[in-house]
């Protein structure tokens, strides 16, 4: 059983003569924040997007725990582990926090191949640990305070933590962020930092793709930088900092 959660090699995407992404290669260990950063049109959301399989990558592969994922849906992707946040909103508005979030586990307990196994009526410990799990999830999220309130009611701040918390719900090997801190303000960034390093405490890997620096500076293992579709450097954040392509194609000197 190997320690790597997922494995991208040599992917390509190309939007008609658009080279989306050119070669591209990383690995995601277990329990390891991945910070995907780059210039505007660098090819950051077009990875995102082939690896939940919101399109076919044009040539290359992609291992979710092992296996080959390229065939599969988006759906299917979340069922072997992988999950990513939404930009919409809330689907069902009426629903509180709580239901919102025990949706996405239950939405995946549902799509998950061995669900069968359990059959229509999940029995009472089941329903337990689902229980326990989404109250583990409202306290990383700093959610609690606000769980029984309707999604339609909560500040957009809050409905960001929601997709986070509702994507956890769904008990991921791995979480895709694409700019989660995009619209925070400085105390909401610091809980979602706390939040994406608790995520990472609980043995979920983290993709996450951020313009603020200082975030990904602080909550990243290793980090991966794109410019035009192609992988410029990768290593730490220490090693990222002070790498001179970096600096030249995205950071510049003041970082
Ligand atoms: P980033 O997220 O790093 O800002 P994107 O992945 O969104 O960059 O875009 C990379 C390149 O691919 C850009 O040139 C963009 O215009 C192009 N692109 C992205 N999505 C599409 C699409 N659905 N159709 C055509 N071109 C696209
Ligand atoms: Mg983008």
């Amino acid at each position: 059983m190997t320690d790597t959660v997922l494995e991208v090699e040599n992917l390509c995407k190309s939007f008609g003569g658009v080279q989306a992404i050119r070669d591209l290669s990383f690995t995601v260990a277990r329990g390891e924040v991945l910070g995907l950063i780059g210039p505007n049109g660098s090819g950051k959301s077009t990875t995102v997007n082939a690896l939940a399989g919101v399109f076919p990558a044009t040539s290359g592969q992609i291992r979710l725990g092992g296996t080959p994922v390229q065939s599969l849906t988006e759906h299917g992707r979340v069922g072997l582990g992988l999950t990513r946040t939404f930009q919409t909103a809330s689907i069902f508005p009426e629903f509180t926090v709580r239901e919102q979030i025990t949706l996405g586990g239950t939405v995946t307990l549902k799509s998950h191949p061995l669900s069968s196994v359990f059959g229509m009526g999940r029995d009472a410990s089941e329903a337990e640990a689902l229980r326990a799990r989404v109250q583990d999830i409202l306290d990383l999220t700093g959610l609690a305070p606000v769980a029984e309130q309707t999604v339609g009611t909560i500040s957009s701040a809050q409905q960001r933590f929601l997709m986070i918390a509702t994507a956890l719900a769904a008990r991921p090997k791995i979480i895709l962020l694409d700019e989660p801190a995009a619209g925070l303000i400085s105390h909401e960034r610091k809980t979602l930092a706390d939040t994406i390093k608790a995520i990472r405490d609980r043995g979920t890997s983290v993709l996450v793709i951020e313009h603020h620096m200082a975030l990904i500076m602080e909550v990243c293992d290793r980090i991966v930088v794109l410019n035009f579709g192609s992988k410029i450097a990768e290593g730490t954040p220490a090693e990222i900092r002070t790498n001179r392509a970096v600096i030249d194609a995205y950071l510049g000197e003041a970082v």
